[in-house]
């Protein structure tokens, strides 16, 4: 199975949270750059990034956990 097509988002399996370094599972695109958050920080830190993202990819409705 090739990596890129594991998981049909934006993401790859080998991109990981800047917290934890699980697999990440949000993107968050700002103005200084982008942040990535796997399903656990993404919930902790949503109401912060909110205010200050850009965009916000949300691929949390494909974790299986
Ligand atoms: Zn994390």
């Amino acid at each position: 199975m090739n990596e890129e097509e594991t998981v049909a988002t934006g993401l790859k399996v080998s991109d990981r949270c800047d917290l934890c370094g699980a697999q990440a599972f949000v993107e968050v695109i700002m103005q200084s750059g982008t942040l990535l958050f796997c399903g656990h920080h993404s919930r902790k830190f949503q109401h912060t990034y909110v205010q200050q993202a850009v965009r916000v990819n949300d691929y949390t409705h494909l974790l299986q956990a």
